[in-house]
């Protein structure tokens, strides 16, 4: 249960005074729900405010605030603005203009001959001094005019005079909350108290109108601290211990060595497996760093040792080609593997979770569909979840829960993310690192190129199809709206199948799952040579002779995100090349992180300056798995303090478990205010 002295600060927006319906919209439109939502919108800049006495062009480009008398309005056409002249009674004019239809109210508001006290912008319109829609005052209520404010982000019909009331009106209901940092850390930082820090959010001018490291400090601590608890509450779980005997692994056969880093990794997995308490452990390799091999020996560990497994795949697609390819590798092996999607149905799914409950099915490939209440297994003891970066914290929470007895977590990304954002996601998992691509791979060869020299690149698309080689052409990515992304993609589709023919096909992400497959195996199969896609085919497919692609409009793309694309190519022995198209206007930094791709096939680094150069939103895609993002905290204080607030967490657990002392307390309430909470159900009682 929320702890109740924060419940005003949980209350709606819409409880404030002055929150009508109208402003419902605008505020859920800048994700201001709640109450305490509004105390931590920071501001963009601070206004600062000049009071004149004499209209002067000295102060064009600063917000003056000024006593004018109109003494003449002049309406132009039905196109022209409406100007009210002005004087401020030592002969200097000023016009004030107003843009809309209603020249009524500017009339209303600037009568003739009244003296007003205006504040704006002060412009140079040709000869004319100008303010373009000034705010309006009595001369009574000049001591009203700040001489600085806080500007807000706003939205359409919500102003900065009227979020500046609501943000007030937040500001005084905010209680002064107990201390959840450790009271040394206080010290040397010089941190005000949690109350203090969020009035000076929004009423310190002198400083950057950024959230104030306390601030963001609170949120890191709370992430960590809810990370802290699942990986103690993990330790307390009984899981089964895992010891194969090597029979099953010992049988596969593969034309080639395993690297070093996918031993230490195997190594690692086997070591938590042996254990008692359920693994929770990411594995972390680049595109193609083999990762298949590394959970398919895993898996095997588990049924050697009796027991039954379960790999799940983000997409219909990827369970079906590592269904097939596992099945691939155990040819001859007695080990039995079943698939499990949306798809299978009717007899052919009886008999899976058939199998399933009697324990004959000893490897289960699927999606999501795997871990549905209706799916009982008998002894599952491993779950291998590939792809991780799709599934949250809490999806992630659910997964160990559904068994009987936790199993053994192995979470795949081929998103090669920072430490730092490594310890912020994926905070609960120890993590094991493939820092090594399989020998013999040979470097993407990347060019960034125009879209206006379209012809040259299908000139270069048709020599590459005639000698027996497919090609990716992936398609812009319009974050509004999938329509629009596939009608890009289906306009390409089609200008490629004017000069291709029936060598293209096309995937996407509104497809029907049969629909979808059956192109994928057309491709596979090399009867078709192009494939045109959606960022659908971003995870995992594997096409070894496809070795070009093609990526639209790639300034749309994040850099991981094309670094993962880039990696469906370069997979067989050929030379690949990829191609990244960008339109004429590029920014300074679209252009410094396409140049980077090109200078670069390190997945790890590429991270790091994805990091640098946009930010930890965008590269972790916290949309998908937002229950660990951060609003509050900026990436570079995410950075800097992700480590003290890890240390922090850490000591307080193990001095406080139960979170039970004054301390412990505090930090409960912290769980709860950055909505960690899923954390605190965890909280070891008594
Ligand atoms: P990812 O980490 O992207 O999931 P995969 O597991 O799909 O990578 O492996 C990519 C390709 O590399 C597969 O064709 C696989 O057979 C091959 N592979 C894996 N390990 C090695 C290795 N040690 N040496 C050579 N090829 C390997
Ligand atoms: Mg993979």
């Amino acid at each position: 249960m929320r702890p109740e002295i924060l419940n005003p600060l949980f209350g709606e927006t819409q409880s404030l005074t002055g929150v009508g319906k109208a402003l419902t919209k605008p505020l859920a439109k800048l994700g201001l729900t709640r109450v305490k939502d509004l105390l931590y919108h920071a501001p963009s800049y601070w206004m600062r405010r000049k009071h004149v006495e004499t209209i002067d062009a000295q102060d064009v480009g600063q917000t003056i605030v000024a006593k004018i008398t109109p003494v003449d309005y002049r309406s132009g056409g039905p196109r022209s603005p409406f100007r009210v002249h002005a004087t401020d009674g030592e002969g200097n004019s000023i016009s004030l203009t107003f843009f809309g239809r209603n020249t009524g109210w500017p009339r209303k508001l600037l009568p003739l001959n009244e003296q007003k006290v205006i504040t704006g912008k002060l412009e140079q319109y040709g000869d004319e001094l100008q303010i373009l829609h000034p705010d309006v005052f009595a001369p009574s209520e000049t001591g009203d005019i700040a001489e600085v404010e806080p500007v807000y982000p706003l939205s359409e019909g919500l102003g900065n005079k009227r979020m500046r009331q609501l943000i007030s009106q937040a500001v005084e209901m905010a209680p002064e909350l107990p201390e959840w940092i450790e009271s040394s850390l206080l010290k040397t930082r010089q941190w005000p108290a949690w109350r203090q820090a969020i009035g000076s959010l929004h009423g310190n001018a002198n400083a950057e109108p950024s959230v104030p490291d306390r601030l963001a400090y609170d949120e890191v601590f709370a992430n960590q601290l809810a990370f802290m608890l699942i990986r103690a509450s993990n330790r307390r779980k009984k899981g089964v211990p895992i010891k194969g005997d090597g029979r099953l692994r010992d049988q596969i056969q593969l034309p080639f060595e395993l690297t070093g880093a996918q031993k230490r990794c195997i190594g690692e997995i086997d070591g938590d497996l042996a254990q008692s308490s359920p693994m929770l452990r990411l594995l972390q390799g680049d595109v193609g760093s083999g990762k298949t091999l590394v959970a398919l020996m895993a898996l095997l560990n588990a049924v050697e040792a009796g027991y039954q497994g379960a790999f799940l795949a983000p997409t219909e697609i990827l369970a079906r080609q590592h269904f097939a390819g596992l099945q691939k590798l155990l040819a001859g092996i007695p080990v039995n593997i079943a698939i499990l999607t949306g798809r299978e149905k009717g007899k052919v799914r009886e008999s899976t979770l058939m199998g399933l409950a009697d324990g004959s099915i000893q490897i289960l490939v699927g999606t999501h569909a795997i871990f549905q209440d209706k799916v009982q297994y008998r002894n599952l003891a491993l779950a291998v979840v590939d792809e991780q970066h799709k599934f949250g914290v809490s999806q992630r929470l659910m997964l160990t829960r559904k068994a009987k007895q936790a199993p053994h977590l192995l979470a795949m990304t081929a998103t090669p993310i920072p430490r730092t954002l490594t310890l912020s996601q994926y905070g609960e998992m120890d993590v094991s690192r493939i820092d090594e691509l399989p020998p013999g791979r040979q470097a993407i060869e990347t060019r960034v190129i125009a879209d206006s020299r379209l012809d040259e690149i299908m000139d270069g698309l048709s020599r590459h199809i005639a000698s027996g080689k497919q090609a990716y052409w992936v398609c812009p990515l319009v974050e509004e709206s999938e329509k629009t992304d596939l009608m890009a993609a289906e306009e390409r589709a089609a200008s490629l199948r004017a000069r291709f023919g029936d060598k293209v096909g096309l995937v996407h992400g509104r497809m029907k799952g049969p629909e979808k497959d059956a192109v994928m195996e057309r491709f596979v199969k090399a009867e078709s040579q192009i494939l045109v896609a959606t960022t659908v085919i971003e995870v995992g497919v594997d096409v070894p002779n496809a070795s070009l692609m093609i990526i639209e409009s790639a300034d749309r793309f994040g850099l991981a995100q094309l670094h993962q694309l880039r990696g469906r190519v370069g997979r067989g022995d050929v030379k690949s090349n990829c191609l990244l198209l960008r339109g004429q206007s590029l920014s300074e930094t679209a252009r410094a992180r396409l140049t980077l791709l090109r200078e670069t096939n390190d997945g790890f680094r590429i991270a790091e300056e994805d990091l640098k150069l946009r930010g930890a939103g965008e590269l972790l895609g916290t949309r998908q798995s937002g229950d660990a993002g951060f609003r509050i905290a900026s990436p570079e204080q995410v950075t800097e303090l992700i480590g003290p607030a890890s240390d922090d967490a850490r000591l307080l657990l193990d001095r406080d478990g139960g979170l039970s002392s004054a301390r412990g307390e505090a930090a409960r309430i912290a769980l709860y205010l950055f909505e960690r909470d899923w954390g605190v159900s965890l909280i070891r009682s008594g």
